[in-house]
């Protein structure tokens, strides 16, 4: 789903206010900034009035279309009426991630011991219905919870931008702008379908909504009343929102009692060029090749087709992948995103952590070893923003100021070797 490159994107590394450093270079920035600030004001002032008839013109062009859509008119000037564009998604839209986060903090953030624990609970509340809803799509609910888990942290986080005035802004402004156009007309068709109301359709930036985070436009076409309202509710009810993620799993290909994969090692001189998620041949031929379950169990189901994966290359750990994989890959098409989200369900289930450690002398934190790396860094007089274990812009640059001040490589990386230096009272 190309929603998933968008996002994905901007939860791993985005800094959107990256650019202006990167154009002006950080210690510019203060020397300039009176002198910067009056020019952007009076070209600010120029340019408000222009964006905003430029907005105009385009609402009555989408006003058109989205009728030839089937959003009725009144719908359209009901939801739309005296909006006014939204410009910082514009910038998120072209916005290059500034730090590229490695596999093994990705991994350590979205599969932490809070997130499993929660993630049983959730398994144990929600246990009838996800048994109703297994029966219904066959789909693992313990894949569907962890999409949840990693999704929204179950529901906890839902991004907080009116999706109308983004989608809006998206098909006026910036690339994309047909592609956004259908997410604006699919989400003004939920509005006027009564299934979310206008005041709970929010969402990310680029328009991706509720417990598991839909685009529009998937909602049109997979979600699901599960609670029997008659209503599709993605924002208040859970039953709906897991429904829709199994049926959306279903509809990607999901095969009911397979599992997504295995963790493997390989065979010493194992040619890493062989491994792709995609170029799948039978387990049987991984066996011949020397590849063996890192349990030390056998490997089974010698005729399934697998592809290999190595997501920190060939020192980390490495997994044979089935069709399963592929159908969580679909979701949101990045690997390390599909990993986070099975190895999440296995450890939902009961498994414990990879067998190979990955290949790093300074793994990643977890959010309770994040949120202590904010607090020791306030605690030193250093402005993270709000303590949330989310490494953004503001935790990044006052990372990067620390380790400056230590003398450090100013990487802007919090590891778990800059946590012990924090704690040390470094
Ligand atoms: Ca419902």
């Amino acid at each position: 789903m190309i929603r998933g490159l968008l996002r994905g994107n901007v939860r791993l590394n985005l800094d959107p206010h990256g650019s202006l450093r990167r154009f002006f270079g950080h210690n510019q920035i203060m020397k300039r900034s009176l002198s910067f600030i009056t020019i952007m004001l009076v070209l600010l002032a120029m340019l408000a009035p222009a964006t905003a008839a430029a907005f105009e013109r385009c609402l009555s062009q989408l006003r058109q279309q989205a009728s030839d859509r089937g959003v009725s008119r009144a719908a359209f000037d009901r939801h739309t009426r005296g909006l006014a564009p939204d410009m910082d998604v514009v910038g998120f839209l072209d916005a290059q991630p500034e730090f590229r986060t490695p596999i093994w903090d990705y991994m350590a953030g979205l599969v932490d011991e809070e997130r499993v624990a929660d993630g049983r609970a959730r398994f144990a509340q929600w246990g009838p219905t996800l048994a109703a809803i297994e029966r219904q799509f066959g789909v693992d609910p313990a894949v569907v919870v962890a999409v949840w888990g990693v999704e929204t942290d179950y529901g906890r986080i839902f991004g907080r931008r009116p999706l109308v005035t983004s989608l809006a802004t998206l098909s006026c402004f910036g690339r994309r702008q047909t592609f956004f156009r259908g997410e604006l007309f699919a989400a003004l068709k939920i509005l006027e379908d009564g299934h979310v109301a206008p005041e709970r359709l929010v969402g990310s930036w680029a328009g991706a909504f509720g417990h598991t985070q839909f685009m529009p436009s998937t909602f049109r076409r997979l979600a699901v009343d599960f609670d029997g309202d008659g209503r599709r509710d993605l924002m208040d009810s859970i039953p709906d929102a897991l429904a829709s993620t199994a049926n959306y799993l279903q509809r990607a290909g999901w095969r009911t009692g397979e599992p997504w994969g295995v963790e493997v090692v390989l065979p010493a001189g194992f040619d890493a060029r062989q491994a792709s998620r995609r170029n799948k041949v039978a387990v049987s031929e991984w066996t011949r090749r020397g590849v063996r379950r890192a349990d030390g169990r056998v490997l089974s189901g010698g005729g399934r087709q697998a592809g290999l994966i190595l997501p920190a290359g060939r020192e980390g750990p490495a997994f044979l992948v089935f069709r399963n994989f592929d159908a969580i890959h679909s979701y949101n098409p990045a690997e390390s995103y599909a990993l986070a989200i099975a190895h999440l369900a296995d450890r939902i289930r009961g498994g414990g952590p990879f067998v190979t450690p990955w290949p790093t002398d300074d793994p990643g934190l977890s959010r309770a070893e994040r949120r202590e790396v904010q607090r020791r860094l306030i605690e030193r007089g250093f402005a993270v923003g709000e303590i949330d274990g989310i490494l953004g812009a503001n935790t990044r640059k006052a990372i990067r100021e620390w380790q400056q001040s230590q003398g450090l490589k100013t990487d802007g990386r919090a590891g778990q070797a800059l946590l012990r230096r924090l704690r040390g009272g470094g």
